[in-house]
């Protein structure tokens, strides 16, 4: 390829994986590969002199949403200068003290001798907080650098940042927001589908239009930066680190100073080793000039400063041999490749599967049978093939696509780069993982229906659809493998039980794709009763907030689904009990909660949402009147004060047991 086409291609793909990156939060490739087209891109423009006007060398990050109100940023945010190796490092540093030393011969006035300032490289989302008068008054992305989508109330419910400070000049404070790696883990346990990766979580948690989907992922976040105060006197970065913490800003301890590449180049090791005992992921560490005069005269690239530059990790990559490739059907019937490793020791865990996602990701990093491929695990909570060692390796035997359902053989059917079974009522695994569904807690709430046990059932005593759970008998449990007395009784009551229903509880159950809990409860206070929603029109729809024209037609189409009505009926037919929203009786009348600390199961909406409607006063703050104080971890004040005052304090799972026995 002619080197002006080859310009033209990395342009093209390379903005096509930055907007999936920066724009969709949802990257297509790992950034080691991008770093490498990139680099390949920069190489070559510097080589031919040609720089396309939509280079993604000229610009600094994604495009701004429209959904977000803009901002443009006191000063502009750059990007970061980065090197690949540490030889890079030791270029830059060399270049800079030069630079210095030549300024120092030709000027009078004089730059202290170069001293530089290693951090830890975090990776999430930057967040730039604009301060006036003391007060935090808006939260933005980094945007394009200049201009930033304003995510206020996104970043209000990160509890370590300060809503007040000190000093009451205009400023724009600059840090990352980060999902911590234990707040990753603990969703991924709660939620599906669960988040792949702690950067990208915290990257769609922010810039997401609903704070309550920020709150519930209990993001955090560390600052470096003053990118704007007025009458700025700050000298240094130590001085500056300084100002942020006397003010609040929560900063990570550990800032080192260094003189020379050798001593950067240790502490570059050490943050290797350190970033796996800590709870953010960081992806490199970033060195700067510490002296903001040296920082001036140095300057800027139309990108990023010449003061700074980050190091890299490469990802720490393993090799091993894909033996075989599963397929796996799943709720909606979408079936997905998973390969079977030859079992390689990462950290301390053996990986012997790995996820290939989907037909396009097989093809595009030409992985076959046989192939020996890089996997990384370390950060990611799915380990996941990067690609393959060698494209030309013989020994390899191309993976099948299945044509028929792994399971139930109904021909599969694909869409987009996905394939699906389309028997979404016979076909086990689907079955399985729908009824673990309208089962799961805030659905049915059938205690005992684990996936094991529906496995047994399904198998044992041939069900066939979700309904007929509800004329499972006593005695046919008591047939199976470790089933007693006790245990087969219990799983009956719980699915007696589970006949009264919560209107919100029973559209969630029923697993309407897109259909979360929160549209769950918003469509049963909109439509009151079952029946209303079943006729519910399109126009309709589309005027609840979280419902755009697919969810609506969605919605509209299950409903009308000859099959799915049939099921539906059948299921009502076994004595369910829905209770509409007005029918439920106000059992928490006169009483006040209070809710503090972050929450796993609930947001703090659907919680207040939820206890509003059984007539309970959700207060904010704690009194002698408080009947109850909810809290989750890292509650602060409003515990210590409910304990003060002797309030009735509950944790999470003490409530759900509460409204259980209600
Ligand atoms: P960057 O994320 O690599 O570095 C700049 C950012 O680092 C800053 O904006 C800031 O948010 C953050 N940061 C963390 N700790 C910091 C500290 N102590 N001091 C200063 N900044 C700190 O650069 P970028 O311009 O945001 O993104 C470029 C990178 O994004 C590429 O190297 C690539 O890896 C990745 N990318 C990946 C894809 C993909 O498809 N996978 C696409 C586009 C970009």
């Amino acid at each position: 390829m002619e080197k002006e086409d080859r310009i033209k291609y990395l342009v093209d793909i390379l903005n096509k994986y930055a907007f999936h990156y920066y724009t969709l939060d949802d990257p297509l490739i790992e950034d080691s590969e991008y770093d490498v087209l990139y680099d390949e891109l920069v190489n070559l423009e510097k080589e031919t002199g040609i720089i396309l006007p939509n280079s993604p060398t000229n610009r600094i990050g994604g495009e701004v949403l429209s959904g977000f109100e803009k901002h443009v940023h006191l000063n502009t945010l750059y990007s970061l200068g980065k090197a690949q190796s540490k030889e890079e490092v030791r270029n830059w540093v060399n270049k800079t003290i030069e630079f210095v030393e030549n300024y120092n011969e030709n000027h009078v006035n004089k730059l202290p001798k170069v001293e530089f300032y290693v951090e830890f490289k975090f990776d999430g989302l930057t967040v730039n907080l604009t301060y006036d008068g003391g007060y935090l008054v808006m939260a933005t992305t980094r945007g394009n650098g200049t201009i930033g989508e304003v995510i206020t109330s996104q970043v209000k419910t990160i509890n370590s940042i300060p809503l007040k400070i000190k000093d009451t000049r205009l400023m724009e404070i600059q840090g990352e927001g980060v999902m911590p790696l234990s707040s990753l883990e603990k969703y991924n346990q709660t939620h599906e589908p669960k988040l792949k990766n702690a950067r990208n979580a915290a990257a769609g948690a922010l810039r997401n239009l609903d704070p309550a989907v920020t709150r519930d992922r209990n993001l955090d976040a560390y600052f470096y930066n003053v990118n704007y105060l007025q009458d700025n006197e700050l000298e240094t970065q130590e001085e500056m680190m300084k100002f942020l913490g006397d003010n609040y800003f929560k900063l990570y301890p550990y800032e080192k100073h260094a003189t020379s590449f050798e001593e950067i180049s240790g502490f570059i090791d050490e943050i290797f080793e350190l970033r796996n005992e800590i709870d953010v992921l960081t992806d490199g560490v970033v060195i700067k000039v510490n002296d903001f005069k040296t920082r001036e005269k140095l300057g800027y690239t139309n990108k990023f400063p010449r003061w700074a530059i980050a190091y890299k990790f490469e990802p720490e990559r393993f090799t091993t041999i894909v033996k075989e490739v599963e397929w796996n059907v799943g709720r909606t019937g979408k079936v997905t490749p998973t390969a079977l490793l030859e079992p390689v020791e990462i950290g301390n865990v053996t990986v012997k599967r790995a996820t290939l996602n989907n037909i396009d990701d097989i093809e595009r990093k030409q992985v076959r049978l046989n192939s020996e491929v890089f996997i990384r695990r370390s950060n990611d909570v799915i380990p996941e093939i990067m690609g393959v060692v060698n494209p030309e390796q013989e020994d390899t035997k191309e993976i099948e696509i299945p044509h028929y359902c792994p399971y139930c053989h109904s021909e599969l059917f694909r869409d987009g780069v996905h394939i699906f079974c389309p028997n979404s009522m016979s076909c086990t695994p689907q079955l399985v993982k729908r009824m673990v569904h309208f089962a799961s807690r805030n659905a049915m709430n059938i205690d005992g229906l684990s996936e094991k046990t529906l496995e047994v059932l399904l198998e044992k005593l041939n069900i066939t659809s979700i309904e007929e759970i509800y004329d499972v008998k006593k005695e046919q449990l008591m047939q199976l493998e470790g089933f007693k007395e006790k245990k087969s009784q219990n799983l009956i009551n719980a699915i007696e039980k589970s006949k009264n229903v919560d209107l919100a509880n029973f559209i969630f159950a029923l697993g309407i794709p897109e259909i979360g809990e929160k549209t769950s409860f918003e469509l049963a206070q909109k439509y009151k009763s079952f029946d209303n929603l079943r006729e519910a029109k399109f126009e309709e729809l589309i005027q609840i907030e979280d419902i755009g024209n697919v969810i609506a037609e969605e919605i509209v189409e299950f409903f009308h689904d000859e099959t799915i009505s049939h099921s539906i009926d059948s299921l009502l037919s076994k004595g369910i009990n829905i209770k509409n929203p007005e029918s439920i009786e106000k059992k928490l009348d006169n009483l006040t909660f209070v809710l503090t600390g972050s929450l796993v199961n609930y947001s703090r909406k659907e919680l207040t949402d939820k206890l509003s409607n059984l007539g309970a006063k959700v207060s904010s703050s704690v009194s002698k009147n408080t009947d109850y104080v909810v809290y989750g971890e890292k509650a602060g004040s409003k515990l210590t004060k409910a304990k003060d005052l002797g309030v009735k304090l509950m944790t999470e799972d003490e409530l759900n047991s509460f409204l259980d026995n209600l």
